[in-house]
């Protein structure tokens, strides 16, 4: 059996060092960043480093072949502070601990950038789905729900998808909890598919959101989409809706990437083509009259957006200074770290930062889980314009704020988000 690529993206020496320290500590010291300059007290800003929950389990699933293996999930919540928590489940090979708390804590800071009421969570189990078959993937995905069956609920902790999970393992999720209570529970989960409770155009949503976010940054800048060069780390969920999006304004979408490599075409890919060759071959790599790129080199392409829509840590201090993108649109979270977010600063390029970016997923799962509790279901065009209103909305404030403060878009998405979340904090009191 192949063994799974452990590697993160196109990896360096220089890069290693800084994702040698985790995403966690990563996301701490952005953290501290916001805390410094919103001068927060020591209470509070103890409160809020810390994840409030966090539970490992381990867990035996049946193989095909007759034998058992013991994989590890976790659930983190770090704030329920403005509401229940929220936040995606990542089947990967690299999952751990760490990876969770700064996923939880950026989830915290996403919804409370965008005004959702929502607390941070998330949750994952360490495997390779690549190599599991889909009954293999179904077992694991229900004996996981039912170890994390005490978080989650749709008045406590309402799972989404992730990197590797989609409507399918949503689904799953759903129906095993719904067994344990004897009825069915769509609110427990966003992300499901239309027939059973999910929201029309929450498969789109995070690209949808980080096209809004984008076109409003466009506008700022003074260029235009029509005719601008978009290149893409990552053909999943995320990257394929934002680059069919830009496409449709008329971007021309010059590179797209996956775990095997890219493909390249300066005149515009023909991502419809690019997309049945990925749904065939399970991969990007040889489509038809591309050339390749490496995910290394797809950074440094010379572009007008680059969307990072994969993993963490990409963009670090070695490679930023080689960036050529006007403006950097995080789809991906954490995909840039602080050292590269102040070279890419220094250089005059614009980052829309994840928690503002990537936030259409959470808000339009927000929109499905009304929907769940309301059992009156919106159309399209109604979900599509409240999306554009709320990403429209979050982008202006975190815009003034950074001009206000002199900061750059990241530090000021994490200050309005750090700033409520404390002040809600403060409004709770400390129990007892
Ligand atoms: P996905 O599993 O649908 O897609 C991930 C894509 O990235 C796949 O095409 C995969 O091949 C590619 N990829 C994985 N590792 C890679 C590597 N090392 N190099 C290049 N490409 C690689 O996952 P997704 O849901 O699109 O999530 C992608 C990112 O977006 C993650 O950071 C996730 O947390 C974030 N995000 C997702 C959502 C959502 O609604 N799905 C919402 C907000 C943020």
């Amino acid at each position: 059996m192949a063994q799974p690529d452990l590697s993160p993206v196109g990896i360096t020496s220089a890069r290693t060092a800084e994702i040698a320290r985790s995403p966690w500590e990563i996301a701490l010291q952005q953290y501290d960043r916001a805390a410094d300059k919103l001068k927060l007290g020591p209470a509070v800003r103890a409160v809020l480093r810390h994840p409030k929950r966090e539970v490992t389990v381990n867990f035996p699933v049946l193989l095909d072949d007759g034998s058992t293996r013991v994989f590890t999930g976790y659930r983190v919540w770090h704030n329920v502070t403005r509401g229940p928590a929220k936040g995606g489940i990542r089947f990967h090979p690299r999952t751990d601990l760490d990876d969770m708390r700064a996923l939880a804590m950026w989830m915290t800071w996403k919804c409370a950038c965008v005004k959702i009421p929502y607390g941070g969570a998330k949750g994952g189990v360490t495997c390779d789905p690549k190599l599991l078959s889909a009954r293999e993937l179904e077992r694991l995905t229900r004996r996981y729900t039912t170890e994390i069956a005490d978080m989650i609920g749709p008045d406590s902790d309402i799972p989404a998808p992730d990197v590797n999970t989609n409507s399918q393992v949503m689904a799953w999720l759903m129906d095993t909890y719904s067994m344990h209570r004897g009825y069915s529970v769509p609110g427990v989960v966003t992300g499901k598919p239309v027939s059973i409770g999910g929201s029309e155009g929450r498969n789109e949503a995070t690209g949808r959101g980080a096209v809004y976010t984008i076109q409003e940054a466009a506008k700022l800048l003074g260029f235009d989409i029509l005719g601008s060069r978009v290149a893409v780390q990552g053909y999943g969920n995320a990257g394929q809706a934002s680059a069919r999006f830009l496409a449709e304004l008329g971007a021309k979408v010059i590179a797209v990437s996956d775990t095997r490599g890219g493909v390249f075409d300066g005149d515009g890919l023909d991502l419809p083509l690019v997309t049945r060759h990925k749904q065939e071959t399970s991969s990007v790599v040889g489509t038809p009259r591309t050339r390749a790129v490496s995910n290394e080199d797809l950074l440094e392409l010379d572009c007008d957006i680059l969307i990072p829509a994969a993993l963490e840590g990409v963009i670090t201090a070695e490679n930023a200074p080689r960036v050529r993108a006007r403006v950097v649109a995080e789809a991906a979270n954490g995909p840039t770290t602080p050292e590269a977010d102040d070279i890419l600063r220094s250089r005059g390029i614009t980052v829309i930062p994840d928690v503002l970016c990537n936030a259409g997923g959470v808000t339009v799962s927000y929109f499905e889980w009304v929907q769940d509790r309301e059992e009156f279901f919106w159309t399209i065009d109604e979900i599509n314009a409240r999306l554009r209103r709320v990403m429209v909305r979050a982008f202006e404030d975190v815009h003034r704020t950074a001009v206000e403060h002199d900061v750059d878009m990241r530090l000021a998405a994490y200050m309005l988000a750090v700033n409520r979340v404390a002040e809600a904090t403060l409004t709770h009191g400390i129990y007892p």
